[in-house]
């Protein structure tokens, strides 16, 4: 009889809440579909990051 091994269990990347690396875990790594979503965000920010030209503030007061 083999004993299941203990799943492996990694960090959230977003939250860093603890993940089991299972089958069942269907965002793994991340804990959720919000967090994976979190962090896809992230990436498409960092990622797609435009040089903002400097807009002068306007002082009309
Ligand atoms: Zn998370």
């Amino acid at each position: 009889m083999t004993q299941p091994a203990a799943p492996r269990i990694v960090s959230c990347p977003a939250c860093g809440k603890p993940v089991p690396w299972v089958s069942e875990s269907a965002f793994r790594p991340f804990c959720s579909e919000r967090c994976r979503n979190i962090d896809l965000g992230a990436w498409a920010a960092e990622e797609y990051r435009m040089p903002e030209p400097e807009k002068p503030l306007q002082e009309d007061q």
